[in-house]
């Protein structure tokens, strides 16, 4: 196979990043946006040895899973790798990769998988789900104001305000924003030339209270005319709190550390479960609240409390699983990294007057084993949600020696999660329970709570 080569392929399979994947021979192709069912017609763009990538021509026979997409973008975006495969074989395709890893790299044997995984946790709408969007502001060629997303892997903008996963209203809010911005000839920021004032716009919507955030992010230290922007913006329903974030630097990061109020408060309000939450510009939340409610309901009847267990949360973020349970423990433990987010933590559990959940700001890795080995302090339960690359393998050390009743493990990758697991069922864990939730309908991303029980001795 070389480089330009025109393949005919049937799609066989589907690769991590969403990419269908076909044989030609015996030699594997990578092909992106080719459906698992498709037969294609692709040109071979990068050819190694054992297996290459193609860029789809054409497809000859379509697959009883391809479906239109919503967006007719997907293809450039990027961030809905899989939008073009029923939502039914999306479900399917990411409860396998998940199933997959824990026999593969797990070594969790497949009888006891088939007892203990249930179905995966799906969406019942998979649109409009997302609670927050940043739209880069810019120019197109020919100087027109635009909005939309960055074509996946630069920053050129492609003008989209209407995305299938975000909410229906960035639409009017984003055209009150470009109006304005035309009429009151407010440039764009543009990354060449560091000049301009509007670099993104981000919206955050509370899920249940229905209330919105708009935040400018600018080159620059005011708004002009912001008088008659947020009058404008106010009549839009739930609008509670705008707000600028001033980010002068050369920066691919977005927001700016220093925030002000244009109209209303500082922040909106949401609920997950019964907890209410403060989410400020720069708080971390999750972006699908339907799911998040999904996810931290299993964790929690993982968990299985009766009210005296003491409960680690490791990689607690704003405290949201550490409030969820602190409900129907006797005392739960959050810890985070991110000393902004233990801050919040700390004062969402005052919001919700809960007094029986403490939070420390550290690595998990060094506030375990101290807490346990110098103050002593023992945990029933302990919940962990770590970041892609899994637990630090000094957290699994000290979580075995404090010998919990059970450990549930959340986890957006289930590759790191299938090695921590392998490492907790070689020494006293069994595998009870696992169930895979989709946060992130139409992209590749799964969500995946495990139950590991104590083997008795
Ligand atoms: N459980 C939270 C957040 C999970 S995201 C929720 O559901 O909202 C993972 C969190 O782990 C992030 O907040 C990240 O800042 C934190 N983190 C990353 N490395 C860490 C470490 N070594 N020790 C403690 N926290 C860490």
């Amino acid at each position: 196979m070389r480089k330009n080569d025109v393949v005919t392929v049937a799609i066989e399979d589907i690769g991590i990043n969403g990419e269908g994947i076909g044989k030609v021979d015996g030699y594997a192709l990578f092909i992106k946006d080719a459906v698992i069912g498709d037969v294609v017609e692709a040109k071979v763009t990068k050819a190694k040895k054992n297996y290459g990538y193609a860029r789809l021509v054409n497809i000859h026979t379509k697959s009883k899973f391809r479906t239109d997409p919503r967006c007719d973008v997907a293809r450039q975006c990027g961030g809905c790798q899989i939008q073009a495969m029923s939502y039914e074989r999306q479900l399917e395709y990411k409860k396998e990769k998940v199933r997959n890893n824990l026999i593969r790299i797990g070594d969790v044997p497949e009888d006891l998988l088939r007892k203990v995984m249930e179905p995966i946790c799906g969406m019942e709408d998979p649109y409009h789900y997302r609670n927050k969007a940043q739209f880069p502001v810019g120019t197109d060629r020919e100087g027109n104001l635009i909005t939309g997303f960055y074509a996946g892997r630069t920053h050129q903008i492609i003008p989209h305000m209407d995305c299938a996963i975000g909410r229906e209203e960035n639409k009017d809010i984003l055209d009150i924003i470009l109006t304005f911005m035309k009429e009151y000839k407010i440039l764009p920021y543009d990354e060449t030339s560091h000049r301009g004032l509007v670099r993104h716009i981000l919206i955050r919507s509370g899920h249940r209270t229905n209330e919105i955030m708009v935040c400018l992010v600018i080159n620059g230290n005011e708004v002009p005319y912001s008088q008659i922007l947020t009058e404008r913006l106010a009549k839009i329903p739930g609008m509670k709190s705008i707000t600028y974030s001033i980010n002068r630097e050369k920066t691919n990061v977005i927001m700016g550390r220093e925030t002000g109020i244009l109209r209303g408060q500082e922040y909106i309000t949401d609920y997950i479960g019964d907890i209410r939450y403060h989410i400020s510009p720069l708080s971390f939340y999750q972006v699908n609240p339907v799911q998040t409610e999904q996810l931290y309901g299993t964790a929690l009847e993982y968990a299985g409390l009766s009210g005296n267990e003491t409960v680690w949360d490791l990689y607690c973020g704003i405290g949201t699983i550490s409030l969820f349970l602190a409900r129907k423990a006797k005392q739960v433990y959050g810890v985070e990294i991110v000393p902004q987010a233990v801050e919040d933590a700390k004062q969402n559990a005052q919001l919700n007057g809960i007094k029986n959940a403490e939070f420390y700001a550290g690595k998990a890795e060094e506030i375990l084993p101290e807490k346990y080995e110098k103050d002593g302090i023992q945990g029933d339960i302990i919940v962990v949600d770590p970041p892609r690359k899994g637990c630090e393998e000094s957290v699994l050390e000290t979580m075995v020696k404090m010998k919990p009743e059970k450990i549930v493990y959340v986890s957006c990758d289930s590759a790191t999660l299938a090695r921590d697991v392998k490492y907790l069922r070689e020494r006293g864990y069994e595998v009870g329970k696992v169930k895979a939730v989709d946060m992130f309908p139409h992209s590749v991303h799964v969500e995946t709570v495990v139950l590991l029980e104590r083997k008795a001795q």
